[in-house]
């Protein structure tokens, strides 16, 4: 008998079974494994393609009409989609894990596969869009993704790539990003690089072309913290075809890197000390070539960067210099990340522009590449803003798994089927609901403008998440999230939510003379922004409307999800560490999905499979039935296992939990 490829047919599910089973499986070269209807994804660090032909030739026979369970592979992921979207729903793909665990390569797969199979099923059709869908991923990993010490090519936002479907056929696709680590682009651990686009930029571009943007090549790249490789120069050179492929022309292109160089300028710029608290900027060659490639006046922008805008009042606002280095500096960091950020957001919707369906209504496949749940040994907003995402999409899963489950029992005439699940609702309420919420809290305090004690901040925090003081004393509170409890540091989270955009920054890039810069300030840190937004536009609010946004775009689609996880710390092929492994089944909430597995009838079987399973239960009479009868088969159950919520008899199925397959099993001695 072949093994399974299913955790939940496991003898005994436990975390140190499941381990021993991947570990086995990955020793082999089988990455991929079956928790239910979800597949764990596990990295091996080196190419296994090879060991995959016997889950390709299977998923063939499967869609040359052969019967039997799909193969544990992330094809069947997408073939389940494409078949479940010809069927008439909308399908999500959740691809979760930890930085270096292979989301972005899984969702690379999927998206080929996707293509491919349109290509194979449309002759000749589509192309471009094909080609549009392909070389976008490229161009957006080379402004938004970054090396890390986890990962070479991490990605530093999470995205949800839509193809779009009309008319039986891919007509095209969206994509949409939120959680984009802009702070990077100022700020990064050691050994850490910036965004690949700068070192692709200064080690591809033409020397001549670099000089017109006031660059050197070599004290650029000894700028850049002389963490530039060989590739960096090829890579430029499919980031710019990328570019020309989704149309942005010569003078675009040029317009984008003049604001990646005036960034470059603006990381160099000195202050300086006129007395002993009024600061300047010096006037020298960077902050003149900033403010040329910026299109404003050189001491237009010296004059922002020194003078800060605070409110005197409820409506008022009075400007006073900076007072001291850091204040100038914070400025100057605030503004880069936040002209970052706006060519981000700006390259993004010129790609929606490019790869648009223009279909009214199409169906849709999402694949969803998110950071999976953080907890750190110190966990700040950054932390808070991932789990929350990580909560919000597991309740988007139970209720797509529950409506599926529901169904299948409408169709087989059962109704009220009540299953006991882990319910994370009121935990989000307590998160992002109305105050007393961690959000409300958090919120509220950073719309003052003043100092709020971490200890009442952290008190409310407590009492609104329903959650014990955390382990780490006074300053923490911990949430007790659906895959375990996580202690946050309560001290910066106010600041660090606040992240306000001086109005004087905004005014500057709003005069420019460039009509890229003119459009790169956020529409939430305008002046004059719709009301309630002053007192709403925080980090936590501004991503509680971004992740509603982007569930509204999935909602009522099924949902898969591949769990991808990082068998150890160093990247090394054939290694799994059990403690770094377990760490992540748990925030996967691995076993989690196999208990709502076992509460949502995992094994259904035919009355004539039943039958001939549990023929020592089943009496004469009704065997001798040519077809099984389903009263005598409710008796018969009835008679056996009395009231057993764990078994239900539809008009095609009988249905059974994992607790009743094992009692009933029992009383047969069936293994
Ligand atoms: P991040 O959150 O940092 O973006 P990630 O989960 O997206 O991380 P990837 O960039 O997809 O991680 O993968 C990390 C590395 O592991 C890459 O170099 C990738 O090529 C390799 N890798 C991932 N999955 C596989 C696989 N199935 N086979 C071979 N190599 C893989
Ligand atoms: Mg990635």
């Amino acid at each position: 008998m072949t093994e399974t490829s299913d955790l939940g047919k496991l003898p005994c599910v436990s975390e140190e079974s499941i381990i021993e089973f991947l570990k086995r499986r990955l020793l082999s070269k089988i990455i991929y494994t079956w928790a239910g209807s979800n597949l764990i994804a596990v990295n091996p660090f080196e190419d296994v393609a090879g060991a995959e032909d016997p889950a390709l030739n299977e998923l063939i026979r499967r869609r040359d009409g052969a019967r039997g369970p799909l193969p544990a592979h992330v094809h069947s992921i997408a073939q389940t989609a494409h078949h479940g979207l010809q069927a008439g729903t909308d399908q999500t793909v959740i691809i979760s894990g930890e930085s270096g665990a292979g989301k972005t390569f899984s969702a690379h797969r999927l998206l080929h596969y996707l293509v491919q199979l349109e290509a194979s099923g449309s002759k000749g059709t589509g192309r471009t869009v094909e080609q549009k869908l392909n070389v976008s991923n490229p161009l957006l990993e080379a402004f938004g993704n970054a090396r890390t010490t986890n990962n070479g090519n991490s990605s530093r936002f999470c995205k949800l790539f839509r193809l779009e479907y009309g008319g039986g056929r891919l007509r095209g696709g969206a994509v949409h990003t939120c959680l984009f680590e802009k702070t990077r682009v100022m700020w990064r651990g050691a050994g850490e690089r910036s965004f690949h686009i700068f070192y692709q930029m200064v080690a591809g571009l033409p020397a001549g072309s670099l000089h017109a943007l006031g660059l050197d090549r070599h004290a650029s790249l000894s700028e850049l913290s002389g963490h530039a490789c060989d590739a960096d120069a090829t890579d430029f050179a499919v980031t710019e075809s990328a570019m020309a492929e989704l149309g942005l022309s010569g003078e675009q292109r040029a317009a984008v890197f003049a604001v990646l160089a005036a960034l470059l300028h603006l990381s160099r710029l000195r202050v300086v000390a006129r007395t002993d608290d009024q600061f300047e900027v010096e006037d020298d060659a960077a902050l003149q070539w900033a403010a040329r490639l910026l299109g404003v006046s050189a001491p237009q922008l010296a004059e922002t960067l020194t003078e800060q805008q605070l409110a005197a009042g409820r409506s008022s606002v009075v400007r006073r210099p900076c007072q001291t280095e850091q204040e100038v500096l914070a400025r100057r960091d605030c503004l880069v990340r936040e002209l970052y950020d706006g060519l981000f957001r700006w390259l993004v919707e010129w790609i929606n522009g490019q790869i648009a369906s223009g279909s009214a209504a199409p169906r849709a496949i999402s694949l969803l590449d998110i950071s999976g749940f953080e907890s750190l040994e110190t966990n700040s907003l950054e932390q808070l803003c991932i789990n929350y995402a990580n909560e919000r999409l597991q309740q988007f899963f139970l209720a797509s798994f529950l409506r599926r489950l529901e169904a299948a029992f409408l169709e087989e005439g059962l109704i009220g089927a009540r299953l006991e699940y882990p319910d994370n609702g009121r935990l989000l309420v307590a998160l992002d609901g109305p105050a007393p919420s961690v959000f409300g809290a958090l919120d509220e305090a950073s719309g003052l403008r003043q100092v709020v004690p971490a200890s009442q901040l952290s008190a409310e925090a407590q009492r609104a998440a329903c959650a014990a003081p955390g382990a780490g004393g006074e300053h923490t509170f911990t949430v007790r999230h659906f895959c375990g409890p996580v202690s946050y540091d309560a001290r910066a989270l106010v600041a660090k939510n606040r992240d306000r955009v001086d109005a004087t920054l905004t005014a500057l890039l709003a005069g420019s003379s460039e009509w890229l810069v003119r459009q790169l300030p956020s529409p939430a840190a305008a002046p004059g922004t719709p009301r309630g937004a002053r007192r709403r536009n925080t980090v936590l609010a501004r991503l509680q409307l971004s992740v509603g946004a982007l569930l509204r775009r999935l909602d009522g689609s099924d949902v898969q999800f591949v769990r991808c996880v990082r068998p150890n710390g160093a990247g090394a092929p054939g290694l799994v560490a059990d403690a770094y492994m377990r760490r992540q089944l748990r925030a996967a909430g691995v076993l989690a999905t196999a208990r709502l597995s076992a509460a949502g009838f995992p094994f259904r079987l035919t009355p004539t499979e039943f039958v001939a399973r549990y023929t020592e239960l089943v009496e004469l009479r009704q065997r001798a039935e040519p077809r099984p009868n389903n009263q005598l088969l409710t008796q018969t159950i009835e008679r056996w296992t009395p009231d057993d919520p764990g078994v239900r008899v539809g008009t095609g199925h009988v249905f059974l939990t994992r607790g009743a397959w094992y009692r009933l099993g029992d009383l047969c001695q069936l293994a």
